[in-house]
Parts: structure tokens; C-alpha cells; sequence
């Protein structure tokens, strides 16, 4: 990731600094996403036989699509903003087919599942490194569940339509009104197209969290291509983008003014696509300051 059409802007609370050398995207923009996972190299026969000398010689395996290593000079500062502290969830599965097939209800059950065991795992415990004077990071807990079809969308549906509806939803009492705890999980059905900032999902990202002022949510499409399943099951990809996602809104809820690496982005961001398995749930590697590295 850290392409420039990964990035939406963001107001910030302070600029990025001037590492232009190493700066990969543009001084005041965020990244808020879950990447792609990284495609194997597209190359020449003979591009691919002098790789495959130099991967005996230097153990690089250019096939094996695996992520690269979390960057060595990693590390998030925290931006004096808004932490979610013991975050609240509240999952939306928006559009018909929701619900439609005991696959897609098995489906919801897991995800909800997921969220309810997770908020109180050890993946929250790891957390609690990122708290702050008077926000203290600490477990969470699911609140809630509601499958919408009205409105749903059809195609493709931008962040700014989401926020629409989100705040409509909020407004009529359909969903929970919000605290500083609460994040909701909006999950599209397949075959929809999420776009933000001019990146569409399964082209630039897998999945996304914003803000509206501080009303905290997470995007996530439905995986249909091999960027965003990265090889795993659809429950499996959707726990894991998701935990990305969950992670990266704790600790920096409004994109850059939390927890926030400069040149790496997010929490998430530097340990994108590694895995562990919590409480049985596939879950991503998250970057720890403290152990200086990907846990
Ligand atoms: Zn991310």
C-alpha cells in the first residue's frame, strides 16, 4: 500500500514531517485503509529465472507473495487526538442478500461472534500500550446488530453517501446513537463496490474506517477478488480486515490524529496481511512500539 490513490485527505493536527526521501504519500493525508494483499510480481521468463538465481543466492523468494517485513524504522507517535478506549461495535450488514441464505446468515453469526469475542481477547490487552493520559485502552464489548436493506446500495457506494446514511440511520433511531466508545461496522454485500476518495475496494483497499466529526465507523465490502481474500476463506479474510480495521480505529479513530507512523501509516498498516489466530478467530499482526515490531 501507501500509494497515493490509497490516501484520502484528512485534516490534520500536525503536519507530516518533511522526510520527503522516505515519505510515501503526500504531507497531511492519512491512510485509512486495509491494503491489497501484495500480488505476486508480474515478470519475464527471463526476469523470473534471474530472480529465481538471486533467491537462492539471497533467500528473497519473489514468488511466495508473501508480505514484505514490517519497515525498520516503524514507529507510531501519538498526535494528541480522540482514542477509543473500550470500543463498543455495532455491525450494519446492508443490502438484501444479508440474511437471504443460511451461508450469509452463518455468516453474520460468525462476524458477530467474532467482534464478541475479540473486544474482551488478548488483541485488546495488546492494545493497552497505546493509552494515554485519561483514555485508557482496555477491552470492549458488542453491542448490538442490525441487518438494513432499505436504501441499499446498488453497484457501488461512495464514503460520503455512507455517511448520509449513517447519520440518517442515527438520526431515526435505527442504530444506537453514538458515544466516544462506539464504533459501527458497516458490511457490504457482495458484489458492491466501496469507493473512497477516488480508490475503489478491490482495486486499491479491502476495507476502510472514518469519521464523521466523532461518530466513528468501519467500511468493509464483501471480498470477491484474490487482493482482499489473500487466500484465506471469506470469514477468515473478513476477521482479519476487520481486526485491521478495529485496531486502527482504536487507536487513531480520526485518521493521523492518534497513533499515526508518517511514513507507515497506521497501526495496522505496517503489519498488513500477517496473521495470528485469537480466540480462535484469524486475526492481523498489529505493530507494537514497545516490543518494536509486529505482534
Ligand atoms: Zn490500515
Amino acid at each position: 500500500m501507501n500509494k497515493s490513490e490509497l490516501i484520502m485527505k484528512s485534516r490534520s493536527l500536525k503536519p507530516a514531517k518533511a522526510a520527503t526521501a522516505t515519505l510515501k504519500f503526500a504531507p497531511g493525508e492519512h491512510i485509512r485503509v486495509a491494503p491489497l494483499h501484495p500480488a505476486k510480481p508480474n515478470k519475464s521468463i527471463d526476469e523470473i529465472s534471474r530472480s529465481r538465481r538471486a533467491a537462492d543466492e539471497d533467500d528473497n523468494d519473489l514468488f511466495s507473495g508473501t508480505p514484505h517485513a514490517a519497515p525498520a524504522n516503524a514507529h507510531l507517535t501519538y498526535n494528541n487526538g480522540p482514542l477509543i478506549p473500550n470500543c463498543q461495535i455495532y455491525t450494519i450488514f446492508w443490502g438484501k442478500q444479508w440474511g437471504a441464505t443460511p451461508v450469509s446468515t452463518a455468516l453474520i453469526n460468525k462476524l458477530n461472534a467474532f467482534f464478541k469475542a475479540i473486544l474482551v481477547s488478548p488483541l485488546m490487552d495488546q492494545m493497552h500500550e497505546y493509552s494515554v493520559p485519561g483514555q485508557t485502552i482496555g477491552h470492549g464489548k458488542f453491542i448490538g446488530t442490525k441487518k438494513i436493506t432499505a436504501n441499499a446500495p446498488v453497484g457501488s457506494i461512495t464514503d460520503s453517501a455512507i455517511q448520509t446514511q449513517l447519520k440518517a440511520w442515527i438520526r431515526a433511531g435505527i442504530v444506537p446513537k453514538p458515544n466516544k466508545n462506539t464504533l459501527y461496522f458497516i458490511y457490504l454485500e457482495p458484489g458492491i463496490v466501496s469507493i473512497m476518495g477516488g480508490s475503489k475496494s478491490c482495486q486499491s483497499y479491502c476495507g476502510y474506517h472514518n469519521h464523521i466529526v466523532k461518530t466513528y465507523y468501519a467500511v468493509m465490502p464483501y471480498p470477491t477478488c484474490s487482493g482482499c481474500l489473500g487466500g484465506l476463506s471469506v470469514t477468515d479474510a473478513l476477521t482479519a480486515t476487520s481486526s485491521h480495521e478495529l485496531c486502527e480505529a482504536i487507536t487513531d479513530p480520526i485518521p493521523g490524529s492518534g497513533w499515526y507512523d508518517n511514513v507507515n501509516g497506521e497501526i495496522g498498516d505496517i503489519c498488513a496481511w500477517t496473521f495470528k489466530t485469537v480466540a480462535g478467530y484469524k486475526v492481523q499482526l498489529e505493530w507494537s512500539n514497545a516490543a518494536n515490531s509486529c505482534i
